[in-house]
């Protein structure tokens, strides 16, 4: 599909720019517009509504690099603060050519919503630096980090904001960020960046996080609408970081993974590919279109299967207007941030067909994040298996409380995790009340 771009994200994505069809939908009109459906389900004052539709603060900085070759280079950085009524901005920093203030807020406005739902302690915040990473050595990137990390000294801390990776950043670039920070304020300080190297205070189990959170939805829904996950299709849209740890889990479940992809195309195997086989693309890029499979189809096809499940992993805007009609699955599971346009989203519903939201399903990447930044503090490393259980108890306390107003409302999925988050983020603000 010519439209969409690369899969290749390192964390959850979310693509604000427009793709190409009738809609404009940036990230910000698209959470704009989600949010002022949802607050008709839910008792908040209208002036808490509107105070949400607007970031705290927006940090907009120069980041000079000086390329391997001696010429120097200007980059513009940003960080969006939508909200922290209930704790520290959190949310990652990309690293993409399509990153703009724009959508940088409507990224943050998400984070907010996805802190609230899981009910951790944080707000929500989004950054990232307008580059495209591939162009930059290992060196240029680490430069690029540590100026970027200086420049937004004064913004961000354990207790102030705490970023972490997302598209085209990893534990390489949050190492470098705690590094740089820490130098300056004159102590080690983990607790600056979540998602950094386990050695370095990191956590265990951080990376698949989001994938793995995807699985744990994706399986509660199926057995929500009373299918049996060993007869259920699915298909998944690219094969990174969240894809491939959704793809996999969901397969050792035992449903079968019909369908994967990355940038150059999908791979289809209508008995199910052998999803330990086909190696990530973060593992070794160009392997997954390059796997040899029964059947090849593009990454527009991938989405219009005829399966029970399909998850859109790896970019966002996929599912727009032009193409909802061909949508053939039975559930949406939205991996990535964004995937779906309102206006999609509106005409699935019409339709009947559930979408989960990104809010919920990928949240297992933000409260690992909470559990790093809890060991930090705490300077005790959590093992595997104690992750593993801790995100299984948040993600189905968090499912259930959507699943309550799905049923009693009688609301989609994404406009009952709306209400879970708007109403416990309301309630703190109503509670701590407006100053002065
Ligand atoms: N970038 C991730 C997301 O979109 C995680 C953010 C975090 O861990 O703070 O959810």
């Amino acid at each position: 599909m010519s439209k969409q771009k690369s899969p290749e994200t390192d964390e959850t994505s979310g693509e604000s720019t427009s793709t190409g069809d009738t809609e404009p939908e940036s990230a910000l009109a698209n959470a704009r517009r989600q949010l002022e459906r949802a607050a008709a389900y839910v008792d908040v004052e209208d002036g808490v509504i509107e105070r949400l539709k607007h970031p705290t603060k927006l940090q907009q900085v120069s980041v000079p690099l000086r390329r391997d070759d001696g010429s120097l280079e200007v980059f513009t950085g940003y960080r969006a603060q939508h909200d922290d009524v209930r704790g520290p901005y959190k949310g990652g920093i990309r690293y993409h050519p399509d990153v703009s203030a724009e959508e940088c807020i409507g990224l943050s406005m998400w984070m907010t919503w996805k802190c609230a739902v899981m009910d951790l302690p944080f707000g929500g915040g989004k950054g990232g630096i307008t580059v495209d990473p591939k162009t930059l050595s290992d060196e240029e990137r680490e430069r690029l980090t540590r100026r970027l990390a200086e420049e937004l000294r004064d913004v961000v801390g354990p207790k102030q904001d705490v970023p972490a990776p997302d598209m085209g950043t990893g534990p390489k670039e949050m190492a470098w960020f705690m590094d740089a920070y820490s130098m300056q304020e004159g102590e080690t300080m983990p607790g600056v960046v979540t998602g950094k190297p386990p050695v370095i205070g990191g956590s265990y189990g951080r990376e698949e996080a989001p994938g793995r959170s995807v699985a744990i939805i994706t399986r509660e829904a199926i057995d929500y609408y009373g299918w049996d996950i060993e007869d259920t299709t699915v298909a998944v849209q690219g094969f990174g970081s969240v894809g491939a740890n959704a793809a996999r889990l969901l397969d050792e479940w035992g449903a079968s993974i019909v369908a994967v992809s990355d940038v150059d195309g999908a791979i289809y195997d209508p008995d199910g590919l052998d999803t330990q086989d086909v190696e990530g693309h973060d593992e070794r890029p160009g392997m997954v279109s390059g796997y040899d499979a029964p059947e090849t189809l593009s990454n527009a096809e991938l989405l219009e299967l005829d399966v029970d499940v399909v998850i859109p992993a790896a970019v966002g805007n996929v599912i727009t207007a032009d193409n909802v009609d061909d949508i053939d699955a039975d559930l949406l599971v939205e991996g990535a941030n964004g995937p779906t346009t309102f206006a999609a989203d509106t005409i699935l519903e019409e339709r009947g067909v559930p979408v989960v939201p990104d809010i919920l399903a990928n949240a297992g990447g933000v409260t690992v994040s909470y559990f790093e930044w809890l060991q930090d503090i705490n300077r005790r490393q959590w093992s595997l298996d104690r992750v593993h259980e801790e995100l299984e108890e948040e993600m189905l306390k968090a499912w259930a409380a959507v699943q309550r107003e799905v049923d009693e409302q009688d609301l989609s999925w994404r406009d009952a995790a709306y209400v879970v988050a708007l109403s416990r983020i309301g309630k703190a603000k109503e509670t701590r009340g407006l100053w002065p």
